[in-house]
């Protein structure tokens, strides 16, 4: 059986900046980038995307699966083995750890999990892949808000927690009106949250109401809401929907063996990618329900390679 210095588990921004420090620095490193892991294509939430125009060093943009490739391209330059296989099981409870995906099984004295996280999406008549998903459909407020598209037009956000009403103000500043949309009665926001939201006059609370379907030709044209109250329906002109319903970290293949939050991320000690087991570090946004951005999944990555080898060079 085959023993590695690391083995990187993922394929977006965090795994491959990981490899690229790994590989320079000699570890000769193993990344799985997975095949449709948590739904997604290798490369990571990305791929799901078309402009990224916050990611430093591509001044005109680029899209998302350009960007994916050249982070694979710039891994594999420097050496680093990428299998497209998914790790389905690890083994933690000794040194070296264990890991295993469908077609081999291998043994690696440090471990780098970069799986990410997978933003929820809920199953809306004209949102899904291939009808006006990232034609003004996204979920994510912070990467897609500033896009000349949305600006000056009526926008709707569907959530009712912290962050829905945090990516709600966000779009206040390009919108010309933003609608929140929340099945229940009440907002599931902390206090402050939605006191903010609410005192901001750009912002109207669509309360028991459900987002019917959204339609347009090539982007988003109008939102169709149902109020669950009346039972009735409206039809609202928009140039844009954001879910702000949550995300689901990749970490089930974990099977308990690192630390976990309540929501399933991986718990790392405050200013490093340290977990909770030795020599397993943990980088990107299966550790972040914070910033999820590209360039920070990338920073940790760095970060982890880091840790990674001064580890491998005292143990
Ligand atoms: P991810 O990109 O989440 O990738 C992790 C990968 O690991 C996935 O491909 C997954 O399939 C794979 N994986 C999971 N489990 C396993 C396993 N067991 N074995 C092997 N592989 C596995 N950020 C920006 O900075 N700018 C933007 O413009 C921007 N736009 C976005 C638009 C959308 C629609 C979304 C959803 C996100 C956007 N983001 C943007 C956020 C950004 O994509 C993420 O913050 C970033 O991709 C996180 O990188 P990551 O390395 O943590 O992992």
């Amino acid at each position: 059986m085959a023993l590695e210095n690391v083995v990187i588990i993922g394929s977006g921004p965090a795994a491959h900046t990981a490899a690229i420090y790994a590989a320079r620095a000699n570890l000769n490193p193993v990344l799985f980038e997975g095949f449709l892991a948590g739904g997604i294509a290798a490369g990571g939430q990305l791929t799901t995307t078309t402009d990224v125009e916050n990611f430093p060093g591509f001044p005109e943009g680029i899209s998302g699966p350009d960007l994916c490739e050249k982070f694979r391209a710039q891994s594999a330059r420097f050496g680093t083995r990428i299998f497209t296989e998914t790790v389905t099981k690890i083994d933690l409870s000794r040194r070296p750890f264990r890991y295993a995906s469908d077609e081999q099984e291998g043994e690696a004295r440090a471990i780098i999990v970069a799986t990410g996280a997978t933003a929820k999406r809920d199953d809306v008549p004209g949102t899904r892949d291939g009808e006006l998903w990232q034609k003004g459909v996204s979920a994510c407020a912070v990467c897609d808000g500033a896009l000349p598209m949305f600006r000056g037009k009526p926008l709707f956000v569907v959530g009712g927690g912290d962050s829905a009403m945090e990516e709600a103000s966000f779009l206040t500043k390009f919108a010309s009106k933003v609608y929140v949309v929340h099945r229940r009665d009440e907002l599931r926001a902390s206090a402050i949250m939605q006191n903010r939201a609410k005192a901001n006059p750009k912002i109207e609370m669509l309360l028991s109401h459900r987002v019917q379907a959204v339609e347009g030709g090539h982007t988003v044209e109008q939102v169709r809401v149902h109020d669950l109250k009346t039972q009735t329906d409206r039809v609202l002109h928009a140039a844009g929907l954001f879910f702000a319903i949550g995300h689901v970290p990749n970490t089930a293949f974990l099977n308990g063996q690192v630390a976990l939050d309540d929501q399933g991320y991986i718990l790392t000690t405050p200013g490093t990618t340290q977990t909770s087991v030795d020599g397993v570090f943990a980088a990107g946004d299966v550790q972040d329900k914070k910033y999820r951005q590209a360039i920070t999944a990338a920073g940790t990555g760095c970060m982890a390679a880091l840790e990674a080898e001064h580890f491998l060079s005292a143990h």
